[in-house]
């Protein structure tokens, strides 16, 4: 037998960075069969202790051996409702993979021989809305007219959608942007996430009779109380995490130095990359500097060295890293992707200040040389800047993309509703009810910045205490 991982297809390089189309291909049937017959079926599995959401990673795998596609899918489904999304983007190197029996004690990610649990769940996410809509269409009743209201699109108010649907209640979706999807849609650009893959699952929760109201910011257009006015009977809360925070040096303000919110949302959302004919535009550099080292700066780099490329703009994209490449948050995958499609990354390196031109844009960026120290509380070593290290680089275009917070305009204005000191929602975290009876809440908003598969749980989670409430209350 073939012991040996299955390596998944991935275009080349050269010549996905003309373009926004997929990288990984994924496994053909054959492959998954391949790779699921690795899996040693361990009569203790540890692997689902590395899911956020508890998959029952074994059976699944199981259910791929024996060919039961449907019964694959079904088991997953039970704990993730968008397989195909989170075989694409969950950081399983640090979570199913992670804990693999296969990957070597004491490793800070799993294993290259650890089984490629993500690959072989995209495999049956894709099969499962190819051939089975099932179990999104297996609705209860519905709940004489009981309606759900959810505040925000992205993967936490998607899931919670589906969910309170399929549990009969009428729901409505009210997202601030003019299209549904949160990260999923302005974040993760199309070359991990294609949006067909994502449009399909919006489609089914339509389907289902959710209703999804865009332009429509709860906190500005319709306060939470008069979304209870309007005859609403609870609230779920996905409002994500999306305000980008700065390094707060000189020169930040300058011309040409983004968050990498904006530039990602100017592209991904805006179709930047394809001014004029979209109308808004975004500033490619022939020395595109992208500080931080988490998803959001691979994507970012990623993005900005294909706009040079389809606009034949000579030059060079480098990351910025206070630490080393092991200390990076991002996901590992992402990280190889960015450096054969030719990213440099220059690691211990702290930016200390930008300049720039009369006309006020950005030319170029001091940084001081770091080394590591002892761990942080993130676990991580600490940078530490050495002194009289300054150098300094040409950059005429900077995305800054070093954490992002709490999305505070409802939080604001809502003073009942009850924040933690990053203004993070704090909830019951058996229900995920918030301090307003009948408000849930779940997703970045509740903890910070995390993962889709980690916002997906806490919404499951919460649509079942709504559920539960709204049964016992009766009409
Ligand atoms: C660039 C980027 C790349 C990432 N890559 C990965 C990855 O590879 N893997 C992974 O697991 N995670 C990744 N993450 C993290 C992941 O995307 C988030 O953890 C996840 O999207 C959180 O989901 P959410 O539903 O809580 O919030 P969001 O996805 O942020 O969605 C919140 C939505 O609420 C809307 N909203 C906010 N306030 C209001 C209001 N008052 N009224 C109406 N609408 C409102 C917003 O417009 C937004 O659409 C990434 C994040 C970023 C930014």
């Amino acid at each position: 037998m073939n012991k040996e991982p299955v390596k998944v297809k991935e275009v080349e390089a050269i010549q996905r960075v003309s373009g926004f189309k997929e990288v990984v291909l994924g496994y053909t049937e054959k492959e998954a069969l391949a790779e699921a017959s690795r899996c040693l079926q361990c009569k203790n599995p540890v692997c689902s202790s590395g899911c956020p959401v508890g998959i029952d990673i074994k059976a699944f795998i199981g259910q791929i051996i024996n060919k039961d596609y449907e019964g694959a899918y079904s088991t997953i489904r039970q704990k993730s409702n968008f397989p195909s999304i989170c075989g694409r983007v969950c950081p399983a190197e640090y979570q199913c993979r992670k804990a693999c029996i296969l990957t070597k004690k004491g490793s800070p990610f799993a294993s290259q021989s650890a089984i490629n649990i993500h690959f072989l769940e995209r495999f049956i996410g894709d099969w499962g809305s190819k051939n089975s809509t099932k179990i999104s269409a297996n609705r209860q009743p519905l709940i004489a007219n009981r309606k759900v209201a959810v505040v925000g699109s992205g993967p936490a108010g998607l899931c919670a959608a589906g969910e309170l649907a399929r549990g009969g209640l009428k729901v409505v979706i009210f997202e601030g942007l003019h299209k549904p999807g949160g990260v999923l849609r302005y974040g993760i650009p199309p070359f991990r996430l294609p949006r067909d893959i994502l449009d399909f699952e919006i489609g089914q929760l339509r389907e289902l009779g959710v209703e999804m109201v865009t332009n429509f910011i709860i906190g500005k257009t319709l306060s939470l109380q008069e979304l209870f006015k309007e005859g609403f009977e609870a609230v779920f809360l996905g409002l994500g995490a999306g305000i980008p925070s700065f390094l707060g040096i000189p020169g930040e303000n300058l011309c040409n130095i983004y968050s990498a919110n904006e530039f990602l949302t100017r592209v991904n959302l805006m179709s930047a990359y394809k001014f004029p004919e979209f109308h808004t535009p975004v500033t490619v550099g022939k020395k595109m500097v992208v500080i931080g080292g988490g998803n959001t700066a691979m994507d970012a780099a990623r993005v900005a060295i294909r706009l040079q490329k389809m606009n034949d703009i000579p030059g060079d994209t480098t990351i910025f890293y206070r630490r080393t490449e092991i200390e990076m948050p991002a996901r590992r995958l992402e990280i190889e992707h960015a450096k054969e499609e030719g990213i440099k990354i220059k690691v211990l390196t702290q930016p200390l200040s930008f300049s720039g031109s009369k006309a006020g844009c950005v030319e170029k960026i001091k940084s001081l040389e770091c080394r590591l120290g002892e761990p942080d509380s993130s676990g991580r070593r600490r940078p530490i800047p050495i002194e009289g290290s300054e150098f300094v680089n040409d950059c005429d275009a900077a995305i800054v993309a070093v954490g992002l917070g709490a999305n505070k305009i409802l939080t604001s204005v809502t003073p009942e509703l009850k924040t933690d000191k990053y203004g993070d929602v704090t909830v019951d975290s058996e229900t995920m009810e918030t301090s307003i009876k009948g408000v849930f809440a779940g997703g970045d908003i509740v903890g910070g910045e995390g993962t889709v598969i980690e916002a997906m749980g806490m919404a499951k989670k919460a649509a079942k205490s709504i559920i539960e409430s709204l049964s016992k209350k009766g009409k």
